[in-house]
This record gives structure tokens, sequence and C-alpha cells, in this order.
């Protein structure tokens, strides 16, 4: 009897511990995921919902409704995608002083998205105001900037750097330690133990994992053990091309254009990530001989910085980047790499008609200096645009990927007279086959699994393939899901 209740009291307290899916549950963004346990409360990632017009409001609602910002003890922040950390200056508006702990690479291009991301913010509510400006009167409201440039630098002073690999305690009862996700610049997986009453149960957040034997970044680090998995799935219903394959694309499109037909390459790409993955590839193909030397032409301030970052942090990237650097260090007149600082500069490049390839932001085509580029040569036979990221639906990317003959750019009606090439095998995350292979390096299988990061039917899809290994509890969560995480039932 006396053992039962005793037994009784201690499975009470383990039990005691929760995690609630405050984002990122049936969809891609908004990255969040509270945590409570006997010593204390954190966040996992405190990431921005993009994309659709309800974003702006779901982002307004995010932080206010579960939980007391100010009762938090810290945070962990697996990488610097906005979707992971666009919210984080809210939560120190909201009142958050504890640690934001993240790698130091992280820190430093969250540095670089987070003031972007402000200085976006307030634009938009300032463009917003002033357009609608008598609806707005009439309702009596004015559309607010989900954060300041001032708040997004006041939330910075609480990142913490921290290393892979070494092993932290935010607070007493709390371990964590941060290994490498392979996915952009410093991003982590993160294993987090927990001490309950006599017990401590493992929790691992896989965070967003790299494809494998992929250029620039290492592999995602395997795991051994977990008792709870929280895992994404943004491509877990898919498999990527092989590299091989999108580097012959790659030679095609850009061998045709230059040599053939004696045009321009534009390539929109992410400012983050998808700038030094392509940069890579075509130096790569220039060393091996398969492109003729060339001038690549990059035209994004947050590309430039986000470039910069990533040769400040080298010792995160793999052994054949390493290499390459080397290489083009001894052999600047193969591959030159020009930034394009100013808007004169940028201008300056509409003037050139021949063997330019020029990579810019933004990826989608929807902002940014890529669309000045677009608007010079795609009504222009001899051109091309070489698409390499996923362009969302209603964007102009995508337009042009699904074949559109005219596009409007600027206000302007333009005739798509440049070929469009897709290249679809470039991508940050882990395709289906990769997410299970990392999933079949458990030793035993965790105790609770939750498939998030992924869109609805891909998350269902992934979580019946993961029940296939074997896997005892695999759920997809619901957005403001809570879950107990305790004791084993
Ligand atoms: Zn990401």
């Amino acid at each position: 009897m006396h053992v039962n209740i005793v037994r009784w009291l201690l499975r009470r307290i383990i039990t005691d511990m929760r995690i609630s899916f405050l984002g990122a549950a049936k969809e891609v963004t908004g990255s969040c995921f509270l945590i409570e346990v006997p010593a204390g409360r954190f966040l996992v990632d405190c990431g921005m919902f993009q994309g659709g017009t309800g974003a702006y409001r779901k982002n307004l609602g995010a932080l206010s409704a579960p939980f007391a910002a100010k009762a938090l003890d810290f945070v962990l922040l697996t990488h610097a995608h906005l979707d992971h950390c666009g919210l984080l200056p809210r939560l120190t508006a909201f009142g958050f002083r504890g640690p934001i702990f993240a790698t130091a690479a992280t820190c430093d291009l969250v540095e670089v998205l987070l003031m972007d991301s402000a200085h976006i913010q307030e634009k938009e509510a300032e463009w917003e105001n002033r357009h609608h400006h008598e609806r707005h009167a009439r309702r009596g409201w004015e559309r607010a900037p989900l954060y300041t440039v001032n708040q997004a630098r006041e939330c910075l002073r609480q990142l913490i750097r921290c290393d892979y690999e070494r092993s932290i305690e935010p607070i007493a009862g709390v371990r964590l330690v941060l290994r490498d996700a392979g996915h952009i610049l410093g991003s982590a997986i993160a294993e987090v133990w927990v001490d309950a009453a006599a017990t401590t149960r493992k929790l691992v957040f896989s965070g967003d994992l790299g494809q494998p034997a992929r250029p620039v970044l290492r592999d995602p680090t395997p795991i051994a053990e977990a008792d709870i998995l929280v895992v994404e799935s943004t491509y877990g219903n898919r498999l990527h091309k092989r590299l091989a394959e999108t580097e012959d694309e790659i030679v095609s499109a850009l061998d045709d254009t230059l040599r053939r037909k004696g045009g321009n390459v534009i390539m929109p790409a992410f400012a983050v990530g998808r700038t030094q993955e392509v940069i890579y590839v075509l130096a790569d193909l220039v060393r091996k001989g398969r492109l003729q030397p060339m001038t690549i032409y990059v035209d994004s301030p947050m590309a430039m910085a986000a470039t910069e970052l990533t040769l400040r942090h080298q010792q995160l990237l793999d052994d054949e980047t390493r290499d390459l650097i080397e290489w083009q260090r001894h052999h600047p007149e193969r591959l030159r790499v020009r930034f394009v600082e100013t808007v004169d500069e940028s201008m300056a490049l509409n003037e050139v008609r021949a063997g330019a390839v020029i990579v810019a932001a933004s990826g989608m085509c929807e902002a940014g200096r890529v669309k000045y580029h677009l608007l010079h040569n795609i009504s222009r036979h001899e051109c091309s645009v070489v698409i390499t990221g996923f362009q969302a639906a209603g964007t102009l990317g995508r337009r042009l990927v699904d074949g559109a003959r005219r596009v409007r750019i600027f206000g302007e009606e333009l005739p798509v007279r440049a070929d469009i090439h897709t290249i679809g095998g470039l991508s940050a995350h882990a395709d289906r086959a990769a997410l299970l292979a990392w999933l079949e390096g458990f030793r035993r299988p965790p105790a609770h699994c939750f498939v998030v990061h992924g869109e609805a039917q891909t998350a269902i899809d992934f979580a019946a393939a993961v029940r296939q290994l074997g896997w005892p509890r695999v759920d997809v969560p619901e957005y403001g899901q809570q879950v107990g995480i305790g004791a084993a039932p």
C-alpha cells in the first residue's frame, strides 16, 4: 500500500511534464514548442508564421494566450530561419528577459535576419496604414508592426552563444546539447535531458534536418536515443533528385545560355543558404572543367552578409567545401564572385547584355533586386532564368515555373521570351528517405514521437511511414494541443 502511494506520487510528478505545440503543427511555419517540467518552463524555437493572408493575424495572436512570457526560464533556438526565430522580438516585448541559447553561427545569422525582418515589419505597417488610411480610420484601427527595429535589437542581447557537442545546464534539472543538423549554417538538433523525481527523461528536437551528402554543410548528426522525439516532416512525402542529375541540369542551362545563346543567366535565390549553395555548385563545376570560367554577381546585401558569415564559420563546413574555398583562393581568374553592394552597382548590371550570371534575392522573385534583373532580361530570347528553390503558389517565381507567357513586373506587362529552367535537386531539407534513415539510427524506438513541420497530409503520411518502422506511438499534433510527456504508460 505504502509503496503504491509512493509510486502514484512519483508518477504524478513525472507526468507533470507537458509539451504544447504552438506552431508548425500540420504546417511548415511558426515552429514553437512549450515544455513544462518540474524544474521550469522553456520554449524550443519561437518562429514566425509565414505565407497566406492570415499570417499577420496568426503572428499577432501567437504568443499571447498560452503562457506568460515573463514566466519562461529560457528559449532554445534550433536555427536562424524566421519560421523558427522570427517572433523572438515579440517574446522580449512581452516581458521575456531570460537567455536564448543557440550556436554561435545561428546567433550571427539571427542578428542579420531579425534586423531585416523588423525593418520589413515597420515598412509593411507603414505602407498598409498609408494605403488603407480611410478604411482603418473608419474602424479605428491601425496596423502595428509585429515588432520594431529597436525591439529586435533589444532581444538580440539575450542570445547566448553555445558550441556544438557541449553540455550546458540552463536551469537546475535541465541539461542540453546541440548537434549539427546540416540544414543551414549553425543549425542544430537539440538533445534535452530533464530530471523528474527519480528519473531522467530525454527529449530530442530534430529542428530542420539537412539532406545528407550535399554541398557546403556536414550531414545531420545521428542520434541514438530519445524518450520523446519531435521530428520535422517538410519533405516527408518526397524524394529529391540526385545531386549528379541536378549538376547536369545546371551545366546544360548555363552552357546553353552563356555560350550558345550569348545572354545572361538570372538565378533567384534565398540569401541565406541557397545563395551559398549555388556559389559552391557553380565553383565546383568550373573547377571540374564542366563549366567555362565565369563571373558570378551576387546582388543582395543580405546574401553578402550571409556569405561572409559562412566564411567566418568555415570550421562548420564539410571537407569538400573547405577544399573548394582553398582552390578558389588560388584560381581567382577561373571563378570571380562579385558582391554587388550599392544600388548604383546593381543598376549598372542592367547594361550588361551577355555573359553575366546574376544570383539575387528574393528566392521567389516577389521582392528585392531580382525583380529589376528579370525586368531587363525576361523578354530576351538569349537569356535564361534558372530557378533553384521552392516557389509558393501566387508568387512571380511560381508563374514563371508554371510557364506563364506574360508576366507583370513593376506594373509593366512583359512577354516571357527567356528560357525558364527549374532545377529541383537543391534543398536544405532532408527528403523522405533521408528522414527515415535518420530515424532508423535510433537504437530503440522513442516512447512517443511527434511529427511536426509539414503540411497536414505530408505529416500524416510521414507519421504512417514512421509507424511502419515499428515505433509504438507516433502522433501528428494539432495547433495548440497539449500532451503529457511523463512516464511511459
Ligand atoms: Zn529551416
